[in-house]
């Protein structure tokens, strides 16, 4: 499976402190996109089940885990993965909210069996002509579809208070910056980070 990178603690993606897993691989190539470095697979990123499992059980040994986020890249490019991966991931936690490029009317013909192990779906491709801001969503053609009846308060309440904000980390070779960005935000990331010798990445 291609996996790009595993963050702790993403506090921008739904509630609470999740581990954010990006997904690398991506054929839907929406203008705009924030994450164009992840379309194409590559071999650096390839991993296994268990390095995956070995990573998200460290974090889950020492802090709290409040639900996952996966996004890429799109995890539904790689069916075989999630098939793998999500019954891993509701043992730990039923909170597994998923981006995805796709309809939600197509996942759920083609992946039924992997679309009823999601919390929360967000699907479709990224309009950057209505990037609004809007909490959770690139852009507000995007649907938010709860999946898993438990978890409608919880996301409810998040929907009514959350606030959009960018979160950024430091990696060995740069930052990753995470959150639903506006338009334009890249030139501002790259002036800031240029001004104090970092690269966005
Ligand atoms: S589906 Fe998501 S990752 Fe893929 S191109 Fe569109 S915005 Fe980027």
């Amino acid at each position: 499976m291609y996996v790009a990178r595993i963050l702790y603690p993403v506090k921008v993606l739904g509630p609470g402190k999740r581990i954010g897993i990006w997904f690398n691989g991506c054929n839907h190539h929406c203008p705009g996109c924030s994450n164009p470095e992840l379309w194409t697979p590559q071999e650096r990123y390839n991993t296994t089940l268990e390095t995956l499992l070995k990573l998200i059980g460290q974090v889950c040994k020492t802090q709290q885990v409040d639900g996952f986020t996966l996004t890429g890249g799109d995890p539904f490019a790689q069916p075989d993965a999630l098939a793998q991966l999500l019954p891993e991931l509701t043992k730990i936690s039923d909170d597994i909210l998923v981006y995805t490029g796709f309809e939600y009317e197509e996942v759920l013909h083609a992946h039924p069996e992997l679309v009823e192990q999601i919390g929360v779906l967000i699907d479709g491709k990224y309009l950057q002509e209505r990037n609004t801001g809007a909490i959770l969503r690139g852009s507000d053609n995007q649907n938010i579809i709860i999946i898993n009846g438990n978890l409608a308060d919880k996301y409810h309440h998040y929907l009514e208070t959350a606030q959009n904000e960018i979160q950024n980390f430091t990696a060995l070779d740069g930052v990753i910056s995470v959150g639903i960005h506006r338009p334009g935000y890249e030139n501002q990331v790259d002036t800031l980070l240029r001004g104090k010798g970092l690269e966005n990445i």
